[in-house]
């Protein structure tokens, strides 16, 4: 029984490469400098799984921005616009791999970036690859072969991971209507055949290929590719030892298609899919020579591996197989977890009860390996005490007081469908908001932030580091929200928000204030290029145990006569944006935040607060990958939302807000939420977004964002009143709101300034023509 990695986070321990391309795109580091950190990263990370004993190394799972771009650069799918910057330029393949990810605003060039995407159902992003339909490939960079050659040097047994030739093209767009990516298929193959033929020449004997489109619901079409595809491989290379990677899903129907592709290891994610183990050793088209990769520990979340579990399903396989056939693995590229837990030491937050039941990316190393001793006839002491350790801590997660807590637990149990269910239906809700609220027609409103200037971070860092008290923190804060409650009154926007100067990230503020949440220090996990994000980790039940943000609504509220509208994070959104506890369902812990939330919602009714909104911009991404479970999903979400808005009396306006979002496929589950009002980004897609909401007759209220927030660009009242002019045209006048897209954290003033005041001179207009 052998061991390999799929993959290792490589933003570095310490953030050295975010740190490192930071430096060099401000023009402070060479770019010999920026090769060398990137040279140092890979070593070390080598090095550590070489020592902790892992038989077979990953390389090329390296970049200094991202995989999939790597791999156009080495098949040469590199966009036209970007020509001037090799011929005219003349730039190194790094400089040109930045551009494509990042644009190019230079010296009279301006080349837009390529558009990145999510990567399968993680918060990691790729850049998009752009073809068209007179694409031609060629060999243009050898990243792979020279970081194979590189760790050949330091005698390390690597294993070249290539993004594999369908899934690259499926994963990419294509630039021109009337072709299809996949029939590239044909010029694509000869470019990987010469790359993986000068990985050989250079002597690697195994390769990687991730596959991981066959946990997507295929067409005929895209599954005959595939074997095509890989028996054209095959024959190529007759005995290089192919790992063919898919993951984050089952196999499903694509399982027939993936035991028939002629490679020598197949990788199972037996994390997300636990049951395909058993179907894959019973089917009569697993061959006597595949060798199978048992994906054990998880490679997207930080919880230290249940080796009991792990154990059994290796015995199932070896029995039936036998241990030469196996190799133990994580479930996918570590990229989606942080690097090293025993970076954190701050024992008051993250406390050694808590952390004995963690494991980062370089603790799931020693997991995969203490796997393999654990499974030999004769584990050694060392070993045994390993798994004594992990039984213990295991348990200890059954049924430790700081997990568990029974109130939690009988609320959840006893909620009932008329705690998912407002008083009344929209239809008998609306008269009566409309005369508590007593508000104009396209009435006004923001998303929620206000900008967040250098000011108001620097008095966050100052109290985090006890230069100012919490009483001049406050005292900070109230200026601060005052001036927007002023600013808005003045500007005559018809329901204001208090800003959200208090809050660092809309998900960390509630986090912070919940039970059930733990905070990392260093547990840093890549989203696009050099950035990182620090998802709070859910252990326990989660609890509300004062309340979170009526403080700061009934302050808001108290100051001036117009509504001001509530803010909260919803649950679908809490849940998505954090490493989420796997040893209950996700629905169950979703509603627990939701409980929580709800609680805040009638909380701040009481206090006076009319208008409520429950942000959960991340319901589409939440969506599985596979179709058939899209329902399930939808189910728990809509009602985990449902139940943190139903707890108000039916004047109590709830708006809920969803960023850039297609809509089409779920619009009925975004009715069955049943918010008073939806505000949704917009603006960029010129209103088409609401054609779905107008197909579907949509009754409840919408606000289409009217301009760009993520532009410093001030829109006019022109182009303003055009949209919703255009949205007018689909959707009742009566049912319409006026805001921008989204919230305004990472705008300044000046240009927030005028775009509000536009966009209310806009809805002026509006009124009179109606
Ligand atoms: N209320 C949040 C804000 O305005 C919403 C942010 C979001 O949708 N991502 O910042
Ligand atoms: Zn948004």
């Amino acid at each position: 029984m052998r061991t390999h990695n799929l993959g290792y986070p490589r933003i570095g321990s310490r953030r050295e490469l975010k740190k490192a391309c930071e430096a060099y795109w401000a023009g402070k580091q060479s770019l010999t400098d920026l090769l060398t950190a990137g040279r140092d990263i890979r070593h070390q990370h080598w090095q550590l799984q070489q020592q902790a004993g892992i038989d077979l190394i990953p390389c090329n799972d390296f970049s200094f921005y991202d995989q999939v771009l790597d791999m156009s650069l080495m098949v040469g799918a590199v966009p036209q616009r970007y020509a001037p910057l090799i011929t005219e330029r003349q730039l190194s393949v790094t400089d040109l791999m930045f551009a494509m990810a990042r644009g190019y605003q230079q010296d009279g060039y301006d080349i837009t970036a390529m558009e990145m995407t999510k990567w399968f159902d993680t918060n990691y992003h790729y850049i998009v690859p752009e073809f068209t339909a007179a694409q031609q490939f060629s060999l243009f960079s050898e990243k792979a072969v020279d970081e194979f050659k590189e760790a050949l040097e330091l005698q390390i047994n690597a294993k070249p991971v290539l993004t594999g030739p369908v899934s690259y093209l499926l994963l990419g767009k294509e630039k021109e209507a009337h072709f299809s990516r996949l029939d590239l298929i044909d010029r694509l193959l000869p470019v990987y055949m010469q790359l993986i033929g000068k990985l050989y020449d250079a002597g690697a004997r195994y390769i990687q290929l991730d596959e991981p489109c066959l946990s997507l619901n295929l067409t005929d079409k895209e599954r005959q590719v595939y074997a095509a595809t890989y028996g054209a491989i095959r024959s190529t290379f007759p005995d290089l030892h192919i790992i063919l990677a898919s993951y984050f899903e089952c196999y499903g129907d694509n399982l027939p298609v993936a035991l028939q592709l002629p490679v020598d290891t197949l990788h199972l994610d037996l994390v997300r899919c636990p049951s395909q183990l058993g179907d894959i050793l019973a089917s009569p088209l697993l061959s006597d020579t595949l060798q199978l990769s048992l994906g054990l520990v998880e490679g997207r979340n930080i919880w230290i591996n249940d080796y009991r579990h792990s154990l059994s399903l290796i015995w199932e396989a070896s029995n039936k197989i036998g241990a030469n056939r196996i190799w133990i693995a994580p479930s996918c590229s570590l990229l989606h977890v942080p690097c090293d837990l025993s970076l954190e030491t701050n024992e008051s937050t993250l406390t050694p009860a808590i952390k004995q039941w963690l494991a980062f990316a370089r603790q799931k190393i020693d997991e995969v390996v203490t796997l393999q001793q654990l499974s030999c006839d004769t584990p050694s002491p060392a070993a045994k005490a390993r798994l004594d350790e992990n039984i213990r801590a295991t348990d200890s997660r059954k049924t430790s007081p700081l997990i568990h807590n029974e109130k939690v637990k009988q609320r959840t149990a006893q909620i009932t469908d008329a705690d998912a269910r407002r008083q009344h239906p929209f239809a008998q809700r609306r008269p009566k908001q409309r005369a508590a609220l007593q508000l104009p027609l396209f009435p006004t409103t923001t998303i929620g932030s206000f900008p967040q200037t250098k000011e108001v971070r620097t008095w966050r860092a100052a109290l985090k580091k006890q230069e100012i008290t919490p009483e001049q923190y406050d005292a900070l804060l109230k200026t601060e929200t005052e001036k927007a409650i002023r600013w808005q009154e003045e500007t005559g926007i018809d329901v204001l928000v208090h800003g959200e100067f208090e809050r660092n990230d809309m998900v960390e503020y509630f986090g912070e204030q919940l039970s059930g949440f733990v905070f990392t220090e260093n547990g840093w996990v890549q989203s696009y290029g050099s950035r990182c994000v620090k998802p709070p980790v859910i252990y326990g039940d989660v609890h509300r145990e004062a309340p979170m943000t009526v403080y700061w609504s009934a302050y808001a509220q108290s100051l001036t006569n117009k509504l001001v509208k509530g803010m909260l994070t919803g649950p679908v959104t809490i849940l998505q944006w954090s490493f989420v506890r796997n040893d209950q369902p996700r629905s169950e812990t979703c509603t627990q935040i939701a409980l929580a939330i709800r609680d805040e919602v009638t909380d701040l009714e009481q206090a006076g607060i009319k208008v409520i909104q429950i942000d959960e911009p991340a319901i589409r991404e939440g969506l599985p990958l596979r179709k058939e479970n899209w329902q399930a999903y939808l189910q728990w979400a809509v009602r985990a939302f449902r139940i943190a808005a139903s707890g108000v009396k039916d004047e109590t306006q709830v708006h809920t807000h969803m960023c850039y979002s297609e809509f089409n496929d779920i619009i009925q589950h975004i009715a069955d939420m049943d918010a008073d009002v939806i505000t949704i980004e917009c603006s960029r897609s010129q209103m088409e977004l609401l054609d779905a909401f107008a197909a579907f007759r949509y009754p409840n209220e919408i606000g289409p964002g009217v301009y760009d927030i993520h532009s410093p660009r001030v829109p006019s009242v022109a182009e303003m009143t055009a949209l919703m002019e255009k949205a007018q045209a689909v959707i009742p006048a009566d049912q319409l709101w006026v805001n921008p897209d989204c919230g305004l954290k990472t705008r300044h003033w000046e240009e927030t300034r005028k775009a509000l005041i536009a966009m209310v001179a806009a809805a002026r207009e509006l009124r009179q023509t109606v």
